[in-house]
């Protein structure tokens, strides 16, 4: 059946029920990315469910993960949007300056390795925007509405169950997307297995900077500054990251694993400001603010972990996104990696709709080794930048994946 033809509620629908074509459970890049794909191959009800309510303000919440690496661009292209991001209020991000090996500060630009810049976002407005895209091209957006139950429909399909503001609330989806999130709320509603692989966490502010401030210094050996570039400092704990934001604000993490934030208590205010007060660099690219009753917030905590779903797709079902893997920030490959992952459960999906039943398993059975391929080379990739690291080889945050 193409999907022009499924503009029929569902057989047997329960009266009172909406009726989608494709649910998605999460609207981050994702879930959004997936229903623009799915819109834009004539998928005609495709809703998106999301547990935040949309239009909060900008800066309501620390929106971590602000790094659009140069492909992001091409992928948003595939998906009908603009690739210019500056126009919208992003700042070109040109390459990276790190502190990583001991062999002093190394700079990384992308020119070099042959590809265009990239941007670092306003994180909550890109998610905003493409959110909006979406809706503007057809997709129904439900939230705040939280996914509350999922059961299988005898006749084909499912019964999803969704809680709002008015209560509670059934739609019948013939397909549904976990794009949910490092939870992956609906595949493992559905039995699939989080596995994580470490323990990483974020530990990340957000600070007002002055103009001066990451502009190149005379002399600077990596023949640049810190602005339009991210900066990453590896210390005995774990490694700091910083970059320039739109709006004259700086983000500042610290990645390290929680039972040593835990035994450090760097949760706290106090620890945070004294860790950035003793790294090598990052202190003078990014003062910290001075010490004193009041002085700097504590810092939001986000999960970071490497994890992966245990099953990429089921019947009917098919996880994108950090619901099917969650990346480590050091390869900044989440939203790159979202935005792929939507492009390819579309094409699954359009092949599910297609009634052609040995297409349908070929697609599965396709998405689920590519899954499988990305995890393996990104594993890879994780154990070559930590490996690269390795200053403090006894260090628990540095003999954990050394190990691996
Ligand atoms: C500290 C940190 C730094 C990062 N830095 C970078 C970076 O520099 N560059 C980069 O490319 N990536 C980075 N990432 C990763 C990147 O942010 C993610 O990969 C990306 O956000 C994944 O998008 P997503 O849509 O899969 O998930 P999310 O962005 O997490 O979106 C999931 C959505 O699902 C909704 N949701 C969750 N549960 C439910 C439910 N039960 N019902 C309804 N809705 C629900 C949530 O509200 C949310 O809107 C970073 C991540 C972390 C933790």
């Amino acid at each position: 059946m193409s999907p022009e033809a499924s503009r029929d509620p569902l057989p047997g629908a329960p009266p009172g029920t909406d009726a989608a074509d494709v649910l998605i459970v999460g609207a981050g890049p994702a879930g959004s990315a997936t229903a623009l794909a799915l819109r834009a191959a004539g998928v005609p009800r495709v809703v998106l469910v999301d547990r935040a309510a949309h239009g909060s303000p900008e800066r309501a919440a620390l929106r971590v993960g602000e790094s659009a690496t140069p492909n992001v661009g091409p992928l948003l292209a595939r998906l009908g949007l603009p690739d210019d991001l500056g126009r919208l209020g992003h700042r070109p991000y040109h390459g990276n300056l790190s502190l990583w090996s001991g062999d002093g500060e190394t700079a990384d630009d992308f020119l070099r390795r042959g590809s265009g810049h990239g941007w670092h976002l306003d994180r909550a407005r890109f998610d905003r925007w493409l959110r909006e895209a979406a809706v503007e091209r057809g997709a129904r957006l439900l939230a705040p509405a939280t996914l509350a139950g999922i059961e299988r429909r005898p006749e084909g399909g499912w019964t999803v169950g969704l809680r709002d503001a008015a209560g509670q609330r059934s739609v019948t989806a013939r397909v549904v997307v976990d794009a949910g999130g490092r939870r992956a709320p609906l595949a493992t509603a559905l039995g699939a297995r989080r596995r994580r692989l470490d323990r990483l966490i974020a530990l990340a502010v957000d600070v007002k900077i002055d103009g001066a401030v990451g502009a190149a210094p005379a002399g600077d050996p990596a023949g640049g500054g810190f602005r339009g570039r991210s900066f990453v400092e590896a210390v005995e704990i774990g490694w700091w990251y910083a970059a320039v934001l739109p709006g004259g604000r700086a983000i500042v993490t610290l990645m390290t694993d929680d039972d040593i934030a835990r035994a450090a208590g760097l949760a706290g205010a106090g620890a945070f400001r004294s860790a950035w007060a003793a790294t090598a660099r990052l202190r003078d690219l990014v003062p910290p603010p001075e010490d004193g009753p009041g002085a700097g917030a504590a810092p939001a905590v986000f999960s970071a972990a490497s994890q992966h779903v245990d099953r990429a797709v089921g019947a009917g079902w098919i996880a994108v996104g950090d619901a099917l893997i969650g990346f480590d920030p050091l390869t900044s490959s989440g939203i790159a990696g979202a935005l792929d992952d939507a492009l390819a459960a579309a094409d699954t999906i359009l092949r599910w709709f297609s009634g052609d039943g040995t297409a349908a398993r070929a697609a599965a059975i396709g998405y689920a080794r590519r899954a499988e391929d990305t995890l393996r080379r990104y594993l890879a990739e994780r154990t070559r930048h930590y490996t690269a690291g390795g200053r403090w080889p006894d260090a628990p945050f540095w003999s954990r994946r050394a190990a691996r």
